[in-house]
């Protein structure tokens, strides 16, 4: 086998709850994660140098070693001693630094398509420790699972078993935002702190959108809006047009819809499209 392409799709937070600071610097959180139809490409080949080449038209993406994908080969290469070179196409759809972990998902499927193509047969369990090393979003894409929770940095993750399939309109605004200067302007209330992973994973199990819709929430929020206070008429506009709810994925900008149907959704994106370039329907994958 000299080649190999993998679908790497994106992700939302249903529920993204901070928990505190920890000594080494990261949050403590408590999150929903939920894989959606939006993906990237990436697509693996041999080549004949001992370099790994990064080819990806998008002008916000690293072609070196600042690429999430270069770091993944090269732990793997460093490791197991493999000298052979490598192209790595990645055909972007998901938007850069939008709170999608749209890097994070092409180097799990980075590590996951390298255990196969150079056959070095890492388990699930040691694939899950170098997705760690390399991101706290990575570890959640190695799991077949559509929801997962996410707990410590979010790296430790439990598939839940749930068989619903949500609609979303998917909103991008084109504003790059840094998780860490989200997270930095971030005032941490942890008293009487709710847990909302607690109170919306069953209205998510039976599949009640209302109710879910109301459960929907992301901590990083109050951050997100003190950047960018005009969001919160994208967030009022969805909701005038008919989203059952509305919720920040990650630490923003993306801005997801929860809606009733596809057909509700496809309509919903025509009012959307006009002023924003980045809107997408998407489903739970
Ligand atoms: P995070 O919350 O991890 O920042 P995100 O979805 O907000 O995730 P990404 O799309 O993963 O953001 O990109 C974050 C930064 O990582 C970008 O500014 C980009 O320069 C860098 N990056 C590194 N590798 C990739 C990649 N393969 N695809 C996209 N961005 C990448």
């Amino acid at each position: 086998m000299d080649r190999l392409t993998i679908h790497s799709p994106a992700k939302l937070n249903l529920v993204l709850d901070v928990l505190g600071k920890r000594p080494d610097g990261y949050h403590e959180l408590r999150t929903i994660f939920e894989r959606i139809s939006l993906s990237d490409q990436i697509i693996l080949t041999r080549n004949k140098t001992n370099k790994i080449i990064i080819h990806c038209t998008h002008p916000h993406v690293p072609k070196g070693p600042g690429n999430l994908v270069y770091k993944a080969a090269m732990m793997l290469a460093q490791d197991f001693s493999i000298s052979e070179g490598l192209n790595i196409d990645i055909i972007k759809n998901i938007p850069v630094a939008a709170g999608l972990a749209g890097g994070s998902s092409n180097a799990a499927a980075v590590l996951s398509g390298l255990n196969r193509l150079w056959q070095i047969g890492l388990s699930q369990s040691q694939l899950v420790k170098y997705a760690a090393r390399l991101g706290s979003d990575v570890a959640f894409f190695l799991y077949n699972t559509s929801y997962a929770l996410g707990t410590g940095r979010g790296e430790l993750i439990k598939p839940l078993h749930v068989k619903t399939k949500l609609w979303h309109v998917l909103v991008t605004p084109r504003v790059k935002m840094h998780t860490r200067e989200v997270f930095t302007r971030l005032k941490l209330n942890l008293t009487n702190k709710r847990d909302n992973v607690n109170i919306l994973l069953p209205f998510l199990r039976k599949g009640k959108i209302g109710r879910l819709a109301g459960a929907l929430s992301n901590d990083l929020e109050p951050a997100i809006l003190s950047l960018r206070p005009d969001f919160i008429y994208l967030k009022n506009k969805l909701l005038d047009a008919g989203a059952a709810g509305v919720c920040f994925s990650g630490s923003g900008p993306s801005v997801f819809a929860l809606i009733e149907s596809q057909k509700h959704a496809l309509s919903l994106r025509a009012k959307f499209d006009r002023r924003y370039t980045q809107v997408f329907v998407v489903s739970t994958l």
